[in-house]
Formats: structure tokens, sequence, C-alpha cells
């Protein structure tokens, strides 16, 4: 089993995978349309609307949770 590189989260399933592809290290949620691994911008951006969503912080406070989230993460390492 993996974790996405992107956002953490386990990939039990191949569909899990972005396009379905085990091969691949970020899941379907970090991945555009065409299959490419979203960039850091993007997927900060989407992690902020999630968590404005889901623990009603704003904004600002959400943006550095988002940023504080994704600092462990292997994909990007060294931000
Ligand atoms: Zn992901």
């Amino acid at each position: 089993m993996k974790n996405c590189i992107a956002c953490g989260m386990p990939m039990l399933k191949p569909e899990q995978h972005a396009q379905g592809d085990t091969s691949k290290d970020y899941c379907v949620h970090c991945a555009r349309p065409d299959g490419t691994m979203q960039s850091y911008e993007e997927k900060l951006a989407s992690m902020t609307q999630f968590i404005i969503k889901t623990q009603g912080l704003d904004e600002e406070t959400a943006r550095q949770t988002a940023q504080d989230l994704m600092s462990v993460l292997p994909a990007w390492q060294g931000r």
C-alpha cells in the first residue's frame, strides 16, 4: 500500500491512484484531468478550501494549516 505523496491519503484500491494507475504515487484528488500531478499552488488552494469547509477556519488560518500539513509530505519537501 502507498500513501499519496501530495496529500498523504492512503491508497488502498487501484482506483484511488491517479487514473487508476498503481505506478503513480499520487491519488485521484491530486491529479489534474489529464492525469498529471497538481502543482503546489493548486494543491494548496484546494486544501485551503477543504479546511475552510470542514473546519470552519478563516482563509488565512486555513491556508497556514494547509501549508503545515503539506510541509511534511514527500512531494513538497524543501518548500
Ligand atoms: Zn493525494
